[in-house]
């Protein structure tokens, strides 16, 4: 009998509802069972860069100045080495490996793109209501990387790390959630309309540094009216799981280094792809 005690919530985010795209069952299980899984080689870096590049940001808005090169690459390699202590066992490289990769992958970063931006605010949280008929309404909360000034007006901006050896694809922007989810929350919370949006990608390869990304892409009324739609559907998807205790693993590529396929194995009688 599956549990149905759940404790539910309003709060939906871009991660919840990206992890209920992958898979439901992971989805029960970080949600509903409250069982944290330690990340994935690829997220600890990816959370780590950001520490270096979050500080530089906050720096900039405050005197005006670039945050010297040296002081980003020694946050975010501080940042990857504690994180390596808690990433899935045998996923990704190891320590030496990826502190060189840091290190490359902050610098052209810092060189290409942070040092270039004027930043008007990092991590701007969002929470904003959405009403729905004969149900507590929707809370969708959020926070962009970055809000900067391109020609006199502010972008919306996600930075992103890759190893990716074309680097991101305009397939990979349009996978997307964010461009028009974030707009839409910025817009509701009262900050005005975000017609485009950016992502900032940083690339890493062990052998040599590469260049840089800025991907742009723009955001219409009518995907910020269908990303409206998704946070119903989302939300309804999201009560389903947790009141019946029920989520549905599905088999694939998201299950290489996935953190509970234990539990998935135990509960559904059959072994994840590796
Ligand atoms: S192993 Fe695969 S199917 Fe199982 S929880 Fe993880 S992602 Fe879902």
């Amino acid at each position: 009998m599956p549990r149905t005690d759940f404790p539910t919530d309003d709060h939906l985010n871009i991660s919840q509802i990206g992890m209920m795209q992958r898979c439901e069952f992971a989805y029960l299980m970080r949600y509903g069972h409250g069982v944290k899984s330690p990340p994935a080689w690829a997220q600890a870096f990816g959370r780590a860069f950001e520490v270096g590049i979050d500080a530089h940001y906050e720096h900039k808005l405050e005197s005006g100045e670039n945050m010297p090169e040296g002081d980003v690459v020694d946050r975010n390699v501080g940042a990857i080495v504690e994180a390596l202590e808690e990433v899935l066992p045998g996923d990704g490289l190891k320590l030496p490996e990826t502190v060189d990769a840091m290190a490359k992958t902050t610098r052209v970063f810092h060189g290409e793109i942070a040092s270039l931006v004027t930043p008007l605010a990092v991590q701007p949280t969002f929470s904003v209501e959405l009403p729905r008929e004969g149900r507590e309404p929707i809370r969708f909360v959020g926070h962009p990387d970055l809000v900067m000034d391109s020609l006199g007006g502010p972008v919306l901006v996600d930075n992103k790390t890759t190893g990716k050896s074309g680097g991101w694809s305009e397939a990979d922007v349009a996978a997307s959630l964010q461009p028009a989810a974030y707009s839409l929350g910025y817009e509701m919370a009262g900050n005005g309309l975000i017609p485009h949006f950016e992502f900032h990608i940083a690339r890493w390869e062990l052998k040599r540094e590469k260049k840089t990304q800025v991907l742009v892409t723009p955001v219409t009324p009518e995907e910020r009216a269908g990303m409206k739609q998704m946070l119903f559907v989302a939300a309804s998807k999201k009560d389903w799981i947790l009141q019946s205790g029920i989520g549905l693993p599905n088999y694939g590529w998201q299950c290489r280094g996935c953190g509970y396929r234990e539990h998935c194995q135990k509960e559904w009688r059959r072994k994840p792809p590796e």
